[in-house]
């Protein structure tokens, strides 16, 4: 079906409309994400990573010492203190920090995928790590604290959030070098009215100011893997490939379930049993994401009991209809804006923080990383990982058609377009909250599939609206003074590249809405992306309490980005990795204090 630029969009200058669908089809969805929504291309992006990782990597990092294949497990081990399941953005800095304590015992790290090191180079398409270190090994590198007020609600010790943050930074953040395309667009932010100006900081205050980034000076990635580098072996074992199916709980008398343990099967399927040491006081943690961790918890008996029982998930351990609820995802609408000269490839860096709830930020790419010409040029193409179709997701194919051949093509195509529709720059809004919220559910009872998420994007009227007043921003952005250098004067040089975009099918899996008498509303509705600030599932309050156990059993919590209800600050790794930090400070010194 075609897509017309709505009305709103008509009036910016030409050169931004062709941003909608050439934009979402062919490069953001296709190139921001490397990642994996199906099971085979999950596997094949860790196996690639962990492959190529050499025993000198793993060894310069310590991680020799401490990091196994699951297939080496033995088939029942019982000593551990915390087994915490899933070694991604917030499990890795729990696992570092309950390994510090050397009365802590031993810790047991579980992650289905592979090694991170060594790999340099709604229906809305959406994606989810498996690798060791999790979402920080494929995400955008943004690092941006959360709100004082967002730390204040969520009733955490504020000064051990701080605390918790700096021992973040410190490992892991670097002060980007900020090219002139995201110097533009910072000017460009004030001029349009987002101020102040608060240069570079970490704290989320509203105006415009730049981040920090996971990416070093040398643009090396770093990740939350980092975190465990000094971990000391006899106090961390870390398994890879090993996906955990389910939690073990025992009852005593009439008490509440206790989490005694886990199965967790290697690459080969072989089966395993980790189990914490006897005389209790250990814990089993979930740290397996948004989606990751309401999935385990159903798949091991906790959950809405109608919904276990349709699965044949036998014994319902406990009816808790709230897991799995409020799962959101912030809707993420952008702007292409083509440039008349070459832009050198930026992750986010400038962000703006609007006073009405729209976070205004933007990526800039020579080419995308797309190889022009020739087998040699081809070749020596830097691949710049997220922006390259062969390891991205075809946004307008569904998963299962994704095939390298389809990969391929996309390429292909990408490189007979008239190389000036890539130069340029994404500018693009996320929205607060998002008020809209739905859910995760089983599909089947295999740990490895994918489960389904619906997350109700723009339900809540709220949400378009912030959508549209974001988009508005981003209009005056583009018509600024500080960014004319990047925008055409003239749009008659791109009128083809428009007229091709508004033709093109679709963007996502998604019908397009009607025609809507009130384009900015339409375009937010149908050109929704997601930034993957996917939340949810398990909140403070309904799935788990204050202290994140898990309410109704004992010896369980969970720890990571399924127990917010609104995604934090701008971008949420850096809370992600603080809670991680935070709560396994609190969870020794609770242990210090049980002894
Ligand atoms: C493409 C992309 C770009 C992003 N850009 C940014 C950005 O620029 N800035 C920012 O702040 N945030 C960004 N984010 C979001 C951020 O990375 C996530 O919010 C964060 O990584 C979530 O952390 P988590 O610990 O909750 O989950 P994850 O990091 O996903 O960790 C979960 C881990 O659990 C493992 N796991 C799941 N199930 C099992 C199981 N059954 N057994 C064993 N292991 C299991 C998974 O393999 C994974 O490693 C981005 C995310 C993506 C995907």
């Amino acid at each position: 079906m075609a897509t017309r630029a709505p009305a709103g969009l008509r009036g910016l200058s030409s050169s931004v409309r062709p941003l909608s669908v050439i934009v979402a089809a062919l490069v953001i969805s296709l190139c921001l994400c490397t990642p994996a929504t199906s099971q085979q291309e999950e596997e094949e992006a860790s196996a690639s990573a962990s492959a190529s990782a050499s025993a000198g990597q793993r060894q310069r990092y310590g991680f020799g010492r401490f990091v196994r294949h699951a297939r080496d497990a033995p088939p029942v081990s019982s000593h551990y203190s915390y087994i915490v399941v899933g070694g991604g953005t917030a499990g890795c800095p729990l696992a570092a920090t309950l390994a510090e304590s050397a009365g802590g015992g031993h810790v047991l790290l579980l992650e289905r995928g592979g090694y991170p090191y060594g790999n340099r180079n709604d229906g809305v398409v959406n994606a989810r790590a498996r690798v060791l270190g999790g979402g920080s090994c494929l995400n955008a590198g943004f690092y941006t604290r959360a709100s004082g007020e967002y730390v204040r609600s969520s009733g955490w010790d504020a000064r051990l959030v701080n605390a918790s943050y700096k021992w973040v930074e410190r490992e892991l953040v670097f002060r980007p070098d900020v090219p002139r395309w995201q110097c533009a667009l910072r000017e460009g932010l004030l001029q349009a009215g987002v101020t102040p100006d608060n240069g570079y900081t970490f704290d989320h205050v509203p105006g415009t100011k730049i981040g920090g980034t996971i990416f070093d000076r040398t643009g090396r990635r770093h990740t939350a893997a980092d975190f465990l580098r000094g971990a000391h072996p006899r106090r961390l074992t870390v398994l890879l490939h090993a996906t955990v199916s389910r939690i073990l709980f025992k009852r005593r008398g009439a008490g509440k379930p206790v989490a005694y343990g886990v199965v967790f099967r290697d690459r080969a399927g072989v089966q395993h049993h980790a189990y914490l040491r006897s005389g209790g006081g250990g814990e089993v943690i979930l740290a397996a994401g948004t989606l990751g961790s309401p999935q385990l918890l159903m798949l091991s008996g906790v959950g809405p009991r109608a919904h276990l029982e349709k699965h044949g998930i036998r014994p319902v351990v406990v009816d808790q209809p709230l897991v799995g609820q409020g799962v959101a995802d912030n809707p993420m609408n952008s702007v292409f804006v083509p440039s008349p000269s070459p832009v050198a490839l930026s992750l986010v860096q400038v962000v703006g923080v609007t006073r009405f709830g729209s976070f205004i930020e933007g990526v800039s790419g020579s080419q995308f990383g797309i190889p022009l010409h020739g087998a040699s040029r081809r070749r020596t193409a830097r691949s710049f990982g997220m922006f390259s179709p062969m390891t991205g997701q075809l946004g307008a194919l569904r998963p299962s058609e994704r095939t390298p051949e389809a990969m391929r093509r996309a390429a292909d195509a990408m490189r007979r377009l008239d190389r000036r529709a890539f130069r340029g720059g994404f500018i693009l809004e996320k929205i607060l909250g998002p008020l809209s919220t739905g859910h995760v559910e089983l599909r089947s009872t295999d740990p490895n599939a994918n489960p389904a998420v619906t997350f109700n994007y723009f339900r809540d009227p709220k949400d378009v609206e912030r959508c549209v007043r974001g988009i508005e921003t981003i209009e005056r952005v583009v018509h600024s003074r500080a960014f004319s250098r990047f925008t055409y004067a003239n749009a008659s040089a791109m009128e083809a590249a428009f007229d091709r975009a508004a033709l093109a099918k679709f963007l996502n899996l998604m019908p397009r809405h009607p025609r809507d008498d009130r384009p900015l509303q339409q375009y937010c509705r149908d050109t929704v992306m997601t930034i993957w600030h996917y939340h949810g599932g398990c909140h403070v309050g309904d799935v788990v309490d204050q202290d994140y156990r898990v309410i109704g059993v004992q010896g369980l919590r969970v720890v990571d980005s399924s127990t917010f209800k609104y995604s934090p600050g701008t971008n949420p790794q850096a809370t992600v990795m603080m809670l991680g930090r935070y709560m396994g400070l609190k969870i020794q010194k609770e242990g210090l204090i049980g002894k």
